[in-house]
């Protein structure tokens, strides 16, 4: 069996992942309106009525602006953890009975064929998470909306098949962005805020170390970085490194406003 993934949307614009495994198809956010998000689907091919869950990383609203209407439409259970249900409630408008599902960060669980390890992440939310995915023997990793890297969350995805990395913004453009307020910048500048591109490439090498050999950069800010800008800020320290693109890691990128690729990972049973 195959474990699939697809980031339909990845930015401070919105956020929708794609994941199956086995029989069971999950999204991780759904933080575009929820027709933007089926038609997302429709394109891979993915009929939004065979969904099982959406899973809940914080309660920002590009994770979660269309996970009300999604629920209702398609009867889908919503999970999260108790505190972030609490800060998205009165946002996600009403809940159908049997939809409100919760979880413990520190507590493992399995969503059909899906096994799914949820994990703290430093972020200026309730209770932000970060997901691992297990189908089989192969995973899939969330890392974005980090304000840094901690040693917890590196040992959470350490050695997962597909991670997808966040490469916010580029500092001195934050810094020169005369759009955002100061108390915003601080925000996104600070230890709870968003991995800065060099951030991410020092996180990178630390997923190419353990073992991790696909990453896709994402979460992007659309006025604080470009994507060539965020690739190449990766790409040139890794070869700094001695790290083989194309061979020792692939690296590819996913968008704020089209549907990315979708990533077939061979697994066991
Ligand atoms: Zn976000
Ligand atoms: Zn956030």
């Amino acid at each position: 069996m195959d474990m699939i993934f697809c980031p339909l949307y990845s930015g401070s614009s919105g956020n929708a992942l794609f994941v199956q495994y086995g029989s069971t198809r999950l999204l991780i956010d759904a933080g575009k309106s929820g027709k933007m998000i089926d038609e997302a689907l429709d394109m891979i091919g993915v009929d939004p009525a065979t969904l099982d869950a959406i899973l809940i990383t914080h309660e920002h609203t590009d994770h979660i602006c269309g996970a009300g209407v999604m629920c209702r439409k398609h009867k889908l259970p919503i999970y999260a953890t108790a505190a972030t249900w609490e800060a998205m409630d009165d946002k996600l408008g009403r809940i159908p009975e049997g939809c409100r599902r919760t979880f413990d960060t520190f507590a493992d669980f399995y969503l059909g064929d899906i096994g799914v390890v949820p994990f703290s992440i430093p972020h200026d939310a309730a209770d932000p998470v970060g997901y691992r995915l297990w189908g089989g023997n192969v995973s899939i990793s969330t890392a974005t909306d980090l304000g840094h890297f901690p040693r917890t969350v590196r040992d959470a995805v350490a050695g997962s098949s597909l991670v997808l990395l966040e490469s916010n913004h580029d500092p001195d453009m934050l810094r020169m962005n005369g759009h955002y307020s100061y108390k915003l910048k601080q925000r996104i500048l600070s230890n709870h805020g968003h991995l800065s591109n060099d951030a991410c490439a020092d996180a990178l090498l630390q997923l190419v170390d353990n073992g991790t050999q696909h990453v896709i950069l994402g979460h992007l800010s659309g006025e604080n970085n470009t994507p060539s800008l965020a690739r190449q800020v990766s790409e040139s320290r890794m070869i700094r490194e001695g790290i083989r693109l194309g061979e020792d890691l692939h690296l590819d990128m996913a968008y704020r406003d089209r549907v990315g690729s979708v990533y077939t990972l061979e697994a066991g049973a």
